[in-house]
C-alpha cells in the first residue's frame, strides 16, 4: 500500500471512530448540512472540513479530542459562529473537523446566594441572561449577537459588548471553567470561588484563547443584583472632543451607576434611519455626534431619573450637550438602542466597508477619531468614516465606507492598507488593534507585527506547552 493510500485509510477509520463517539445525531458530513458551520457570517471566510461533530456532553468532547490527538487531526471549535475575525471557521484545506458546542446547552446550576450560574458551553447568551433573571439576578454580558452566540464562544473570545463599562469583559465574569485539553483529558476547574489565590490562574489562559489551547465545555459565571430602575438618554454633541468630558461627568454624577455610554455619529444615525425599518431620529435637529447613555440601579426608588435630569441640565449649561432626550418609556429606550443596533446592521447596505475594532486610553478617544478621520480622508478623498462604540471602554469601532458611487469590491480590496493606517494611529497612542473582536485569522499577521517580541514569544511558549502537536484551532491567533 502506498503511503498516500495508507493515510487516506487511516483518516477514514478515524472518521468512523469519531462518528461512533457521537452517534448519528452528532455527526454531519453532507456538504449542504455542513455549510452553515463553514461560512463566517460576514462572508469574509469560507472553510472546508471532513465533518462537523456536535457532541452532547463533555465526555463526548473528550472522546473526540482523544481521537483527534491520536490521529493529529486539526480541530476547529465553534460556538454560535457569530465571530468577526475568522476564529471559528476552519481553513480551506479541509483537513480537520469542526467541533460545534451547540448541543451542549444545559444550565447545570443557578445559585442566587452564591450569585453564580453554571452553564454548558453551548447555552445561548440570551438564555444565560434569562436563567439569571428567573432568580432575580443579572448576568450582564450583552452584545448584538446575544440571541445566537454561545457562552463558550463568548468566553473563548473574551467578548465585550455594551455593559463592559460597569461589569467588565467576559474575563471579569468567569469564576471557573471546565476545559477539554488538547490531549483529551478534562480539566475540572468549575469553582464558584470569589477568592482563590493559589498560584497561576489557569482559567484566564483559556479566556480569549479562541480555542487554541483547549475547548471550554462549561463555565461558572458571576451574577449581579438585577437593576430595578434603568434610565436611557440620547444626547447630541457638536464636537467629538466633548465626549470624554461628558463621560467623566456622567460617571461622577451618577455615583458610578453608568451602565452604557455609546458614541454614534450623524452618519451612523443616517444609515440606521435610512436602511432599517422602524428606526427614527428622536431629535428634531441634526448634530454631528451623539451619545447613548444608560444609568441603572438595583434600588427600586433610586432617584436616578432625577440624577440624570440634573446631569443633563448641567451638561447643557456647560455647552457639552446641545440637545437631548430622556426615554419616557421602555419602548422609547428600545427605540434609542435600535439606532445603535441598526447602524451596525445598516453598514452592509452602504457600499463597501472596512472594519476596525481599536481601543485607546479613554482620554484619547476623540484624538484618535480626529487623527484617523484625517489619515483616511487624505488617503482617499470622499471616504466615509463611521466611528461608533464604547467610549467608556476607549473602544471605537472605526469602520470606513467607500465613497459614494465608488466600486465596493475595489474599495474592500484595500482592507490591509487602511488597517495599517488605522492600527498605526491606535498603536501610536498605546492602544490595541483588537479591543473586543479577537484575532482569529483576520488580525493574525497584524498581531505578529504589533505585539512586542517578548509577548509573542511567551504566547508561542504557552501554545506549545498546552498543544505541542498544534491540533487546536491551528493557525489562528498565532502564526504556526
Ligand atoms: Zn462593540
Amino acid at each position: 500500500m502506498s503511503e498516500k493510500k495508507l493515510q487516506a485509510s487511516i483518516s477514514s477509520i478515524a472518521l468512523q471512530r469519531l462518528k461512533d463517539a457521537v452517534g448519528d445525531k452528532g455527526f454531519i458530513d453532507a456538504p449542504a448540512d455542513m455549510e452553515r458551520y463553514l461560512l463566517e457570517e460576514r462572508g469574509l471566510y469560507r472553510g472546508a472540513a471532513k465533518a462537523v461533530l456536535r457532541p452532547a456532553s463533555t465526555e463526548e468532547v473528550a472522546a473526540i479530542v482523544t481521537i483527534c490527538a491520536q490521529t493529529k487531526t486539526p480541530i476547529f471549535p465553534q460556538g454560535g459562529n457569530t465571530g468577526l475575525a475568522g476564529g471559528a471557521v476552519p481553513w480551506e484545506d479541509g483537513k480537520g473537523i469542526v467541533l460545534s458546542t451547540a448541543r451542549m446547552n444545559r444550565v447545570r446550576n443557578v445559585d442566587p446566594i452564591d450569585y453564580s450560574i453554571t452553564v454548558e458551553a453551548g447555552v445561548i447568551l440570551a438564555d444565560v441572561q434569562k436563567a439569571a433573571d428567573a432568580v432575580d439576578r443579572l448576568f450582564p454580558l450583552s452584545l448584538g449577537a446575544e440571541g445566537t452566540c454561545q457562552i463558550g464562544g463568548n468566553i473563548s473570545t473574551n467578548a465585550g459588548g455594551i455593559a463592559v463599562l460597569r461589569y467588565g469583559n467576559t474575563r471579569a465574569l468567569v469564576l471557573g471553567l471546565e476545559v477539554v485539553l488538547p490531549d483529551g483529558r478534562v480539566w475540572q476547574g468549575l469553582r464558584a470561588l470569589r477568592k482563590d489565590n493559589t498560584g497561576y490562574d489557569l482559567k484566564q489562559l483559556f479566556i480569549g484563547a479562541e480555542g487554541t489551547l483547549g475547548i471550554v465545555t462549561a463555565a461558572t459565571l458571576r451574577l449581579f443584583p438585577k437593576p430595578k430602575e434603568i434610565e436611557t438618554a440620547f444626547l447630541a454633541l457638536s464636537r467629538v472632543e466633548d465626549v470624554m468630558e461628558l463621560f467623566s461627568r456622567a460617571r461622577m454624577a451618577s455615583g458610578d451607576q453608568l451602565t452604557a455610554f455609546e458614541l454614534i455619529s450623524r452618519f451612523g444615525v443616517d444609515m440606521a434611519t435610512h436602511h432599517i425599518p422602524g428606526v427614527t431620529d428622536p431629535l428634531a435637529e441634526k448634530f454631528p455626534w451623539y451619545v447613548l447613555l444608560e444609568m441603572s440601579s438595583s434600588e427600586a426608588q433610586s432617584g436616578i431619573k432625577e440624577t440624570l435630569e440634573q446631569f443633563l441640565g448641567e451638561a447643557m449649561e456647560a455647552g457639552l450637550v446641545k440637545d437631548g432626550t430622556i426615554a419616557a418609556s421602555q419602548q422609547q429606550a428600545r427605540g434609542f438602542w435600535r439606532i445603535r443596533e441598526g447602524l451596525v446592521e445598516a453598514q452592509k447596505y452602504e457600499g463597501g466597508s472596512i472594519k476596525h475594532d481599536i481601543s485607546v486610553p479613554v482620554s484619547r478617544v476623540a484624538e484618535f477619531i480626529l487623527a484617523a478621520n484625517k489619515a483616511v480622508s487624505d488617503r482617499l478623498p470622499g471616504i466615509r468614516p463611521n466611528a461608533f462604540g464604547h467610549v467608556g471602554d476607549g473602544n471605537i469601532h472605526y469602520n470606513v465606507h467607500s465613497p459614494v458611487g465608488a466600486d465596493a469590491g475595489v474599495f474592500v480590496k484595500r482592507w490591509e492598507e487602511f488597517a495599517r493606517l488605522v492600527h498605526d494611529i491606535a498603536m501610536g497612542m498605546n492602544g490595541s488593534i483588537s479591543a473586543e473582536h479577537g484575532i482569529g485569522r483576520l488580525k493574525r499577521d497584524d498581531l505578529a507585527r504589533y505585539k512586542p517580541a517578548i509577548e509573542l514569544e511567551l504566547m508561542h511558549r504557552i501554545k506549545n506547552a498546552f498543544d505541542p502537536d498544534g491540533i487546536m484551532n491551528p493557525g489562528k491567533v498565532l502564526l504556526p
